[in-house]
C-alpha cells in the first residue's frame, strides 16, 4: 500500500512472505458507500501475478505438510493474536469501504479473529490417524487451496477457510473481493505479522474472471474454497472439475422464518425483522421470507411497522445507526428493481419503498422495506435480494407453512419461533437447511455451516470444516 499518495493506493500482492508490486496494471476505484467518494485506487493482479502465488504455495507444500500438529496449533494462536492486534483498523476499514454498522463490524471481525482459536481447539481434539475395520486411516492435507470471498463478510469468509487449511497443513492463495481492498490490506499485514513460513499464505487481489479463473483452471491448485453467489459458484465448480479439484461452495440463500401460532409475537416479530436486516440486509443467512399465521397478519403488520420505526438508517460511523448503506450503487439499483417488482406484482407495501431515505441521497441507502400479502410465486419471495427487504407470507396450517418454506431452490438457513421447544424441533427437522435457529439469532462456531440444495456444497466451521481440507488414506496390510 502506498500511503504517500493523497488517495490511498493498493497496488501490492502478498506472495512468498513478501509484499510485491503487481504485474497487472488495471486500476479500479474503491468507493465509500456512505457518500460515493473515491477513497482508494486498487490495482488488479493479473494471471502472471496469480501464477507466482500458486508457485509459491506449491513450493511451500513440501515442508509445511510435514509440520507437527503442535507447530500448526502455535501458528493458529499467532494468527489469532496478530489479527486481534489490528482489530481497530479492521473495524474501521469494514465501516469505511463496506458500510457495516459499528456493532456488526466489531462482531464479525472479532468472530474472524476467534476462528483461529476455534480451529486450534478442534485440531487439538482431532486424531489425524485412526483405525477403521482392519485398516489404518490417515488424514493428509489436500495441498494448495484457492480461496474466493465476497464483499459482504470479508475477514470472516477468509478466516473460516484459512484456519482449517493451516490446521490441516495446506497452503493458500486468497483472492478476496476486489471491493474489499482496505480490509484485505489489514489482513495481509496481520497474517504477515504472524510469521508463518514463506508461501503458506498468499494474497492476490484482482478480478474474478482473471485471478479467479487462473486459480480455477490451474493444475497446481488442489481445491477451491468459494463463498459468493450461486451463479458464480456454479461457474467455478464447472471449471474446477476439469482438473478434478475438490471444492467447497458457500452460496446464496432465501431463508424462511416460520413464526408458529404459539410464539411470543412481541419478541418473535422484532427478531424476525432483525434477522432479515442483518448486515444492512446483505447476509447470505438473511431471513427474508417471514411465514405467519393468516389470522394474525394484522398484529404482525403492526409489530413490523413499530420495529422498523425504531431503526436508525445513516452513516455507519455513528454508533446509533443500525442500518448503513448497501455496498455499491449497482447493489442499490438492484434492490430498487426488486422493490419495484414487489409493488408491480401486487404485494402490499407496509413500510419503506423505492428511493433514498430523506437526507441520505448521496450514499447507497435503501429504505428498510416490508411487504405483506406476498405470494410464493412473486420475484421478491423467490430470489435473493441482498438488501433490507422483508416479505411476509401467510399460512393456515403448520404443514402449509413447512411446505411453503421449503418451496425454494435455496437451503442455507431456516428460523423457527415457538413457545414449545419440542414442536419447534419437530418443524426444524422438516426444513432442508444447513442450520435451523429456534427462538434465537445466535451463532455456534463449532457447528457446521453450509447449504442444502443450491446454497452450496460442503461445510465450514468446527470438525466438519476441518475435514474439508483433508484426504483420508486407508493403509491396508496383511
Ligand atoms: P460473487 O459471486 O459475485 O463473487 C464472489 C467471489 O468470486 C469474488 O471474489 C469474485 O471476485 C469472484 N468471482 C467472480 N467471478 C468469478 C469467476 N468467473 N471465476 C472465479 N471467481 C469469480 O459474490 P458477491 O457479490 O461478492 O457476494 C454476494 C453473494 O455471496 C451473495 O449471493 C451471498 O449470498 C453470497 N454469500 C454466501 C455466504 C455463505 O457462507 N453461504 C456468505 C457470504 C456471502
Amino acid at each position: 500500500m502506498d500511503t504517500t499518495a493523497s488517495t490511498p493506493v493498493f497496488n501490492q500482492a502478498y506472495i512468498n512472505e513478501r509484499f510485491v508490486s503487481l504485474h497487472g496494471t488495471q486500476v479500479i476505484d474503491l468507493v465509500n458507500p456512505t457518500n460515493n467518494d473515491v477513497i482508494g485506487k486498487v490495482t488488479m493482479a493479473d494471471a502472471i501475478d496469480t501464477r507466482h502465488a500458486i508457485a509459491a504455495a506449491k513450493e511451500a507444500f513440501k515442508t509445511f505438510s510435514q509440520t507437527s500438529k503442535q507447530e500448526r496449533m502455535d501458528y493458529l494462536q499467532r494468527l489469532h493474536e496478530s489479527v486481534s492486534r489490528r482489530m481497530n483498523d479492521l473495524v474501521e476499514a469494514t465501516i469505511l469501504e463496506y458500510g457495516a454498522p459499528q456493532e456488526r463490524a466489531k462482531g464479525s471481525n472479532n468472530l474472524a479473529a476467534n476462528i483461529f482459536l476455534h480451529f486450534k481447539e478442534v485440531l487439538n481434539d482431532f486424531d489425524l490417524s485412526t483405525t477403521v475395520g482392519k485398516s489404518e486411516v490417515v488424514f493428509e492435507p489436500l495441498g494448495v487451496v484457492g480461496i474466493f470471498t465476497p464483499w459482504n463478510s470479508s475477514a470472516g469468509s477468509i478466516a473460516i477457510k484459512v484456519a482449517p487449511e493451516i490446521a490441516d497443513g495446506c497452503r493458500v492463495v486468497i483472492k478476496p473481493s476486489e471491493m474489499s481492498a482496505m480490509q484485505t490490506q489489514v489482513l495481509m499485514e496481520s497474517f504477515h505479522e504472524a510469521g508463518l513460513p514463506p508461501g503458506v499464505i498468499n494474497f492476490v487481489t484482482g478480478l474474478g474472471e482473471i485471478v479467479g479463473a487462473e486459480l480455477t483452471h490451474s493444475p497446481d491448485v488442489d481445491k477451491i474454497a468459494f463463498t459468493g453467489s450461486t451463479q458464480i459458484g456454479k461457474l467455478v465448480a464447472r471449471n474446477a472439475l476439469d482438473t478434478m479439484k475438490r471444492f467447497t461452495l458457500e452460496l446464496g440463500g432465501k431463508s424462511p422464518n416460520i413464526i408458529l401460532d404459539d410464539a411470543d409475537f412481541s419478541k418473535a416479530i422484532p427478531m424476525a425483522v432483525n434477522a432479515c436486516y442483518l448486515n444492512n440486509g446483505q447476509a447470505c443467512i438473511a431471513a427474508s421470507r417471514l411465514f405467519v399465521p393468516e389470522s394474525r397478519l394484522d398484529e404482525v403488520i403492526q409489530l413490523t411497522r413499530a420495529t422498523v420505526a425504531k431503526i436508525q438508517v445513516g452513516d455507519p460511523m455513528d454508533n446509533a445507526v443500525t442500518i448503513g448503506p448497501v455496498a455499491s450503487r449497482k447493489q442499490y439499483n438492484r434492490i430498487q428493481e426488486y422493490i419495484r417488482s414487489g409493488i408491480e406484482e401486487g404485494a402490499e407495501l407496509v413500510v419503506g419503498g423505492t428511493g433514498h431515505p430523506q437526507g441520505l441521497e448521496r450514499g447507497n441507502f435503501v429504505k428498510p422495506t416490508v411487504f405483506a400479502n406476498v405470494t410464493p410465486g412473486m420475484k421478491i419471495s423467490r430470489e435473493e435480494i441482498f438488501g433490507p427487504v422483508l416479505s411476509i407470507l401467510t399460512y393456515r396450517t403448520e404443514a402449509d407453512a413447512i411446505r411453503m418454506a421449503n418451496d425454494s431452490e435455496y437451503g442455507l438457513m431456516a428460523y423457527v419461533s415457538s413457545s414449545n421447544a419440542q414442536r419447534a424441533r419437530k418443524v426444524a427437522r422438516q426444513l432442508p437447511a444447513g442450520r435451523v435457529l429456534i427462538n434465537t439469532l445466535s451463532h455456534d462456531p463449532f457447528a457446521p455451516f453450509g447449504g442444502f440444495k443450491q446454497s452450496g456444497i460442503g461445510r465450514e466451521g468446527g470438525l466438519f470444516g476441518l475435514k474439508e481440507y483433508l484426504e483420508p488414506k486407508a493403509i491396508i496390510s496383511e
